[in-house]
Order: structure tokens, then sequence, then C-alpha cells
């Protein structure tokens, strides 16, 4: 078999490591929209940016042209600890599932943070520091982006503040206290520690929280105290700009193998991830040279890209952020209380929701307890204990494989596992006592919220 020469992984070598990070911006002939005032609806200003967040940050989040940003040499030396991250074909599954596809993986867990998050919170982090700032303020819903980030100040000797929504402080005491090893401040949110924590527990006494009012909260401490600014782990365009570090070592290990991906796949919560690995690829789509079928996969319970509608929105509860042109369901949505798979966020990163509008790329939902059905077949043959959110891509290059079985072709598919579950166990209890269920929002649960969105006339 051909397929034999192939190794079940491929490493770049650390010279072969990405040098810059790639801007898929600068290739889209339509820009994403920009982030507006939600005072003027004007579009927002560096200078206004620049009150929430690092200056350097800001360029990276209004450059729209600039196709590589070089990647600076102390956080090149940071992802070489963690970095390159395997790409592996998955030999076992493929023969598992009895599919003449070929599967690959990216496999973007072997960090502290379980995750691909370090990639962005490295680079935040560096350049808070190098601007001078104290500290930095952000939110964590399951946690890995708290971690990454607690990693990332303890590198750089920054003090580092997380909210943590409420309901996973509670219920993940485990990833909470990675965050305090790593020296971070963990609050669990709402809080009574600002106005707007204060506010929406007046309003909503015993809530469990929510990434929307996590951020609210954190930007609010930011824009307070002096010294210190807010970093977001998702959504932004800065962060989709650090996170195509995954796409191009991706791009390079195939390449050096000789392989072209026929489709990829991935998990979309706030899109960073999708948004990195596919960068590359999609620039050479966008340019016309090659043409790959991309697929964003997210929860049946939380359906920006499905069921969402393309509009400005704010990114926050309590309406302190700017407002993003996005796929969303509404700021105020928070997915039922039983899904436990991640990918919880009410919005969608500009960048791919831009592209998904020009239908370049696709999306499809699932549900959960098919995502934990394919995180156990997959954890059984290719060893890895896959994270709730990293498992939706998991069910789709399954169900693709699957496929191709069926008509016989054989695709190269190739998938985002951005991390391993096992601060993930209370929901892998409930699918292993049968008692995962999988809500579904009805069209009136979903009007609702989108009743509600700003009326902004761009
Ligand atoms: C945060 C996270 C995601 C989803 O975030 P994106 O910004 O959509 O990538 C997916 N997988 C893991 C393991 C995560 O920690």
């Amino acid at each position: 078999m051909a397929n034999e020469k192939i190794p079940y992984k491929v490493y770049l070598e650390e010279h072969e490591m990405p040098k810059a990070w790639y801007n898929v911006r600068a290739d889209m002939k339509k820009k994403p929209a920009p982030l507006l005032n939600p005072g003027t609806l004007e579009p927002m200003t560096a200078e206004e940016l620049g009150v929430v967040f690092c200056e350097d940050l800001v360029q990276q989040e209004l450059d729209n042209d600039t196709a590589y940003f070089e990647i600076p040499e102390e956080i090149r030396e940071f992802y070489k600890m963690y970095r390159p991250s395997p790409l592996v074909r998955a030999y076992c599954l493929e023969k598992k599932l009895g599919t003449p596809a070929k599967i690959y993986y990216k496999f973007e867990g072997n960090n502290t943070s379980g995750s691909h998050k370090l990639n962005s919170a490295i680079a935040q982090a560096y350049y808070a520091k190098k601007q001078g700032l104290k500290g930095v303020t952000t939110e964590t819903g399951a946690g890995q982006w708290g971690t990454a980030l607690s990693m990332a100040c303890a590198y750089l000797d920054l003090d580092c503040k997380v909210y943590m929504v409420k309901v996973s402080y509670e219920q993940k005491p485990f990833r909470r206290e990675v965050m305090r090893t790593y020296g971070a401040s963990v609050t669990p949110s709402p809080s009574d520690t600002t106005e707007i924590g204060k506010k929406i527990l007046a309003e909503h006494p015993g809530t469990n929280g929510s990434l929307g009012c996590a951020i609210s909260e954190a930007v609010e401490v930011a824009v307070s105290n002096p010294g210190y600014r807010y970093v977001l782990g998702s959504v932004l365009n800065q962060v989709l700009l650090h996170q195509s570090v995954i796409g191009l070592e991706a791009k390079a290990a195939f390449d050096k193998i000789g392989v072209k991906p026929d489709m990829i796949i991935g998990c979309a919560g706030g899109g960073s991830n999708l948004g990195g690995l596919i960068s590359p690829f999609m620039g050479e789509k966008l340019r016309g040279e090659n043409d790959y079928e991309i697929i964003a996969v997210e929860p049946a319970s939380c359906p920006s890209f499905t069921r969402g509608v393309y509009a400005y929105d704010f990114c926050d509860t309590g309406m302190v952020c700017p407002l993003a042109k996005m796929y969303t369901l509404g700021s105020d949505f928070i997915p039922s209380p039983n899904h436990a798979g991640g990918l919880r966020y009410h919005g969608m990163s500009p960048v791919l929701s831009e592209l998904y509008d020009q239908g370049l790329i696709k999306a499809t939902s699932v549900e959960q307890t098919a995502v934990f059905e394919a995180a156990e077949q997959f954890a059984r043959c290719e060893g890895i204990l896959p994270a709730p959110e990293s498992s939706h891509a998991i069910r789709v290059a399954i169900d693709e494989a699957l496929k191709c079985k069926e008509t016989g072709e054989e695709k190269t598919i190739l998938f985002g596992l951005t991390g391993t579950g096992y601060f993930d166990l209370y929901a892998y209890q409930k699918f292993n006592d049968g008692q995962m269920d999988d809500y579904i929002p009805t069209d009136e649960e979903l009007a609702k919220y989108r009743e509600k969105l700003p009326k902004v006339d761009k």
C-alpha cells in the first residue's frame, strides 16, 4: 500500500516552524465588517480600542491588508516548548471504520492548558508585557483559556485576573487550581467585585453566569485599573491571526509528505481554532490556487452559524464591548444547562462569519450524545481522550469517512483535535451513565433573543 509510506505522525523540525503568522483577511476581497462603537455606531478607532486592548494587538485587530506578521523571537521560543504539534494519521480509526478515506488530525492538546488557546495567550501576554503593563484581565468558561493565559502570564511575569463563569468555577475546581498554581486570581462570575456584576446579580439572583457576563466584568476591571488591559481568547481577528500557526504547521507537514487535504473540519465556538487551522488553505482558495471543502461544526444547542443571523451584535451581556458583525444568536442567549460540550458562545468570529456568508465555508450542527459517541470511539482507537469541543469535529470527520465507505471515495480529511478532555469528566460521566440528553432550542426561543439584537443599519 502506498499509504504505508506515510508515518503515523508528521513532525516539523524546529527550523521548519512558521516564523510569521498569516492574516487571511489580506486575501479576502470583501473584508470582515469593522467593530463599531456601541454609542456612535461608527467604526472603532485604534485610540478607542487602545483603552481596552494592548497597542500592538489593536494594530493586528484593525489590519485587513498585511498578509504576514513576524512572530517575535520570544514567542517563537515559547512555542518551541510545546510545538510543533503533531499532524497524526488516524490509521486505527480508519481501520475501525473500514473507510477508504484518509483521516488526519492536528493535535493541539499537548500542553497544560489542554488546548490550542496557549498559541494566542502567549502572544497577547507578550504584547502586554512589551507595552509595560502590570497585568491583564479575562474571562474563562470551561477554563482552557484562563489556564492558557495564566501559563503565559507566569512565564512573562504579568498579573492575571480571571473571571470564571460561576457554574464552571463550581463544577471544575481542578481547572481553577491549575490557574491559581500559575499565579492567577480566579473570581466566579457574576461577582460583587464589579458594578456590572452587582447589577447582573441584582437582576438575576442565583444565576449560574455566562461567558457574556464574565467578559463584561473582565473589561470593567481592565478599564478601571491603570496598567491593565483586557484580553480575549477567541472571536477577535487578532486571535485568529495567532492561531494561524496551527494551519501553517499543518500545511507545511502536508507539503512535506506531498499530500493535499480535500476536506478540513473543525469545531467552532468563537471560531479561533477553525479560523487558524484553515487560514493558509483558505488563502489558497481565495487566491484561486487550490480548492478545499471546509466544514465548521457547532453544537445543536448553540447553533450560531446554522440558525443565527448575520448582524451587528454585542459581544458581551453588559454591552460594554464594541459591536461585531457576526453570525449570532443574540447576546442574551445562554445554552441550556444540560449542554455539556463547550462551544457555548452566542456569536462567531467576524472573519469566519464573512467567509460563511460568502459560501466559502459550510457549517453543520451536531447533538451532544452523538458527539460523545464519537469521542468514545476515537478515544478507544486513537488513545487520546478528546475534549468535548474537539469531539464535534471528530463526529463529522467520522460521518464523512463513513460516507466515503459508501461511495468508495478516497478523500483526505483533516480535522482539528483542539484539546484533551481530562477536566470534562463530569460530562463523560453523564454520558457513561446514559444520562446525557440533547436539547435543541425551538424557533420561538431563538426568535425571542433575536428580537433584542441592536438595530444597526450596516
Ligand atoms: C476554546 C476551545 C474551543 C473553541 O474555541 P474556538 O475559538 O472556536 O476555537 C475548542 N476546543 C477546545 C479544546 C477549546 O479549549
